[in-house]
């Protein structure tokens, strides 16, 4: 039972149907299009539009063993390795094996990859892969062929009610505690306009990352990492949030760049670009075998470390070699971006510099999806199922999204058809009774994203992050003294979102505090080693009945 709720109004109208899915990405999509097959009536709500997620904007590829030779158990064994001794093996095996059967039936939805003059789909390479396995499409533009494919076809079946512009708040459950809805804040006009409430048998969040928590983020908007904060809210368990990475090769725009920056994707080193220090140095060699395409987090952090010794504030990504037209061909989403901000890559190196781009932790979950709560489902990236350990493999988030929202179908197909699913009854007294959140104005993002990115971005010691968790309280203690003062912040979605932000910013701060180490994408200048004597294992973070998130490590 939940016992916070963001402050809202009462809901004042109510929509019922089976299973309500939250966000419209790779993985909220595959969720409804599947359990429709079943029969059961599937209803999306999505914040923004319904391509308005990190989806779209994915670039390199899908990864998944279909070229001659590539086996599922060579992806499991670079997945392990990235992951850093924190994934469940079986999480990704069940992600290596399952995730070329997802592939092809979403090529059979009708996502086209690009193909080779035999018609075969070509492969190319990440960081982290020893075996060129990312599947792509349109060049670069992988993510956006998928979502069209996805959204093509959930928009084509009657029976999946789409609500867009619309803003999940909370989680409702029944007297049992079972999930069995969730309000919700539609920006729209008509019978269902502000705040109402959604009756459902079983509750999927497929809400995407967080990345929005800090200043620069390949993430978009919409990326506030909300889902995090309603399970947190619901008294679900989350884990390994402290695992952020950062993506090493953002087009570098300014020092006052703030919000969603544009992605040179891994692929372009995957084809051979080098990065290259402010005197033209290649600084990878040496630092490991793989150079360029060693895996993310040892990158961004040989960057950050470089622009340190520098005095820099970004470094170089240098694929002049490729020619214009391998540019025009192969990236033409990213030369275009390239362009539009006055760089030409084929005459000039691109500035790059790390950012937020990846929550490889999330809401908890087992193999189906299912979380600590009775009927709610995670899945896609606000989802931690374990295949991601401490560092995201390239390119195994859109297959975990595929493999993930099958799973959970067929969790809900057969509970459908063993009638365990009944219709649930919504206990909105208790859903009011529980304690309202008091809302941080609008602007406190802005101070979020700032505490956030100077004091727990790549280089994170106990030092930079008490200073941060000591701003992120007073932003807490404002919210409540402006209730006190009656004057408390309007609810509406900016002030939704900074209170999202701010518990999840909180809780991930508490975490990466929490562990002494460093290990996968999580970098702790005052802990340099990895200690799995103390640290091979999980944080679990809950919300106490203060309100505030506690994190404890996970039996060995
Ligand atoms: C620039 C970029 C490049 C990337 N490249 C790759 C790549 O090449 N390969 C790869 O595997 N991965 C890549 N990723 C990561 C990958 O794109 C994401 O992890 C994946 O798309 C997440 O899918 P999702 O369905 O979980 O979430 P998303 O696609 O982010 O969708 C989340 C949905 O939830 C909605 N939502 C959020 N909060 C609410 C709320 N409160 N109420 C209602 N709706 C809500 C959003 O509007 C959105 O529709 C990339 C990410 C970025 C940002």
């Amino acid at each position: 039972m939940s016992t916070h709720r963001l402050t809202a109004p009462a809901p004042g109208w109510t929509a019922t149907t089976d299973v309500v899915v939250v966000g419209s990405g790779v993985a909220g999509l595959t969720v409804a299009l599947n359990v429709r097959k079943a029969g059961l009536r599937a209803m999306v709500v999505t914040k923004a539009m319904l391509d308005d997620g990190s989806t779209r904007w994915a670039q390199g590829g899908i990864a998944a063993a279909l070229g001659e030779g590539d086996t599922p158990e060579q992806h499991l064994d670079d997945t392990l390795v990235a992951g850093a001794g924190l994934c469940d093996e079986e999480a990704v095996r069940t992600l290596v094996t399952e995730g070329p059967g997802a592939v092809r039936r979403l090529i059979a939805v009708g996502a086209a990859f690009d193909r080779g003059a035999d018609g075969e789909i070509l492969l190319t390479r990440e960081g982290g892969h020893h075996r060129r396995r990312i599947a792509h499409a349109g060049g670069d533009a992988t993510g956006a062929e998928i979502s069209r494919a996805l959204v093509d076809a959930v928009r084509s079946d009657p029976e999946i009610e789409l609500i867009e512009h619309a803003l999940v708040l909370d989680l409702l459950t029944d007297a049992e505690g079972r999930a069995a809805g969730l309000t919700l804040h539609v920006m729209g006009e008509g019978q269902r306009d502000g705040v109402g409430a959604v009756r459902a048998r079983a509750v999927v969040l497929a809400t995407g990352g967080m990345g929005q928590v800090f200043s620069a983020t390949t993430n978009p908007a919409v990326s506030t990492g909300d889902g995090v904060a309603l399970a947190l809210r619901a008294g679900a368990a989350v884990t390994d949030l402290e695992f952020v990475q950062f993506h090493p090769t953002v087009l570098w725009l300014g020092p006052e760049a703030e919000g969603q920056q544009p992605l040179v994707s891994e692929a372009v080193r995957g084809e051979g670009a080098h990065l290259v220090d402010a005197d033209g140095v290649r600084f990878m060699l040496g630092q490991h075998e793989l150079a360029e395409l060693a895996p993310r987090d040892i990158v961004a952090k040989a960057i950050t470390r470089r622009m340190q010794e520098q005095g820099a504030e970004h470094m170089y990504l240098d694929g002049r070699h490729f020619g214009a037209e391998m540019w025009e061909r192969r990236f033409p989403t990213i030369l275009a971006t390239c362009r539009t901000h006055g760089i030409d890559p084929v005459t000039e190196p691109i500035p790059i510099a790390p950012a937020a781009h990846y929550a490889s932790g999330g809401i908890r979950t087992d193999g189906h999806g299912r979380t600590s709560v009775p009927g709610l489902y995670a899945c896609g990236e606000v989802a931690c199922t374990g295949v991601h350990g401490a560092n995201r493999l390239a390119s195994n988030s859109l297959l975990e999204g595929l493999v993930f929202a099958e799973r959970i179908a067929a969790d809900l197909t057969g509970r459908h058809l063993a009638g365990e699913l009944p219709e649930r009854t919504v206990d909105v007294a208790a859903a009011r009774a529980a304690h309202p959140v008091p809302l941080p104005p609008s602007e406190a993002r802005a101070e979020i994203q700032r505490l956030m990115s100077r004091g727990a971005g790549v280089l994170r010691s106990a030092a930079s992050m008490a200073g941060t968790a000591a701003g992120l309280a007073l932003l807490a203690e404002q919210a409540y003294a402006h209730v006190a003062e009656e004057k408390p912040a309007d609810p509406r979605v900016e002030t939704w979102e900074a209170a999202n932000l701010l518990l999840v910013a909180t809780a991930l701060v508490a975490a990466a505090a929490q562990r002494e180490e460093t290990r996968g994408c999580h970098w702790r200048e005052d802990h340099p080693e990895r200690d799995d004597a103390h640290w091979r294992r999980h944080l679990i973070t809950t919300l106490a009945a203060t309100g505030g998130p506690v994190s404890t490590p996970e039996e060995q």
